[in-house]
């Protein structure tokens, strides 16, 4: 496995919001983590970042222990995470921001600059435009094209359909399928589970910091509790 996490426990300040979480992501698998507001899911990818404390468990990337405060390292060893707020530099274009994606890179190739516009053929016509002015959809969408440049080995997407019609978080799966077809691993956390279901391979269901449920995707999709809770049958 790319990613293997054990019996994570994580929270802020001394308070622990996962407790005890186990999930892994292989090469060239969509996972999904669904689950209400407030269940850990963004606390999740962070701590797998590095960027929230780890109170026991490990996380293991590629065979190494990943750990808090080292989250340039961890985007150097190919794990990146695409935030909900997409943090592009909004005073510059679509090509300086795809440019910034490519530091760290640290010699793994991936895809080409121009692979990832083909991808993303909206971000080719808008080259030269200021990343504050496009909308939410071709902000989410350059906000991944930049983690792309980083020749990513496994890509997190916290709730990337946030903002977007269905059709568009359409068109960003559609992209997220590519990725997965170049062997990238992604692990994508959405509130929106029933577009998700249909794109994951596996999926975990995350209530009050722990994994309630997980299996593959089309077997959750047709789980009773699943569709209760999350997909509004
Ligand atoms: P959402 O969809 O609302 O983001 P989530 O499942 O991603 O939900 P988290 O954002 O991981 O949930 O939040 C889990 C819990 O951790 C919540 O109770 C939240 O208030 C708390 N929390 C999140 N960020 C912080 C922080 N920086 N400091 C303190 N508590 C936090």
């Amino acid at each position: 496995m790319l990613l293997e996490i054990d019996d994570l426990r994580a929270g802020y300040h001394g308070l622990e919001i996962l407790h005890g979480i186990s999930l892994s992501v292989d090469a060239g698998e969509v996972v999904a983590i669904v689950g209400a507001n407030g269940a850990g899911k963004s606390t999740t990818l962070k701590t797998i970042a590095g960027e929230v404390k780890q109170h026991g468990g490990s996380v293991r990337f590629d065979g190494g222990a990943v750990g808090y405060g080292r989250s340039h390292l961890v985007a150097q060893r190919g794990l990146m995470l695409v935030p909900e707020h997409r943090a592009l530099f909004g005073s510059l274009t679509v090509e300086d921001n795809l440019r910034m994606g490519a530091w760290g890179k640290k010699g793994r190739t991936g895809f080409s600059e121009d692979e990832i516009l083909d991808l993303f053929p909206i971000l080719r016509e808008r080259r030269q435009q200021l990343a504050e002015t496009m909308s939410g959809g071709q902000q989410q969408m350059l906000a991944i094209a930049r983690a792309l440049m980083g020749a990513p080995r496994l890509l997190m997407l916290d709730e990337p359909s946030t903002g977007l019609s269905p059709k568009l978080t359409w068109d960003v799966f559609h992209a997220v399928n590519a990725i997965r077809d170049r062997g990238v691993g992604v692990l994508i956390v959405e509130q929106n589970a029933h577009q998700v279901l249909q794109l994951a391979d596996r999926a975990y269901v995350l209530e009050s910091g722990s994994v309630a449920l997980d299996g593959t995707a089309s077997v959750l999709a047709s789980d009773a509790r699943v569709q209760a809770a999350y997909l509004g049958h």
